[in-house]
């Protein structure tokens, strides 16, 4: 399931780039704030983000040949301009991308919802009954009943 990530404070980018031969390598750092729904309780929170990448930029081959096949034992950290133009925009959509968490949560110990009612549990309280009987227990009632 896609998270609705929004961007909510201006990106910084900083970044020093090498050019060795036709290959651009970037290393640096980029940073925001990024507003997500908890995966939990579902109310959006936002998150600093900090994120280092090492870049290799490689011309984008015209002619797929023996280039290419050095180029996947790498891929992670390879990618391809064209035009002479490297696009800083796909670099930092990437880098959010990889520096969300897989379960994004507002805070450690969030409650989440109630799976009754809805509530949210982190900030109010429901009557729900969310115990759930113990198959002992009732054996034990049982018992006494009989008994
Ligand atoms: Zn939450
Ligand atoms: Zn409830």
């Amino acid at each position: 399931m896609p998270i609705a990530v929004a961007v909510v404070a201006p990106v910084s980018l900083a970044f020093d780039i090498t050019k060795d031969s036709l290959q651009f390598r970037l290393v640096g750092t980029v940073r925001t704030t990024l507003e997500m729904p908890c995966s939990r309780c579902l109310e959006p929170f936002i998150m600093p983000v900090e994120q280092a990448f090492d870049l290799r930029y490689q011309p984008h081959a015209k002619n797929t040949g023996e280039g290419e096949r050095e180029i996947e034992e790498d891929d992670l950290t390879t990618a391809f301009y064209e035009n002479d133009e490297i696009d800083l925009g796909q670099l930092m959509r990437e880098q959010f991308y990889l520096a969300l968490p897989m379960k994004p949560l507002c805070r450690d110990d969030c409650q989440g919802l109630c799976v009754v009612c809805g509530t949210n549990l982190n900030k109010g309280t429901c009557t729900c009954k969310r115990e759930w009987d113990d198959p002992r227990l009732a054996a034990l009632k049982k018992l006494k009943a009989e008994s």
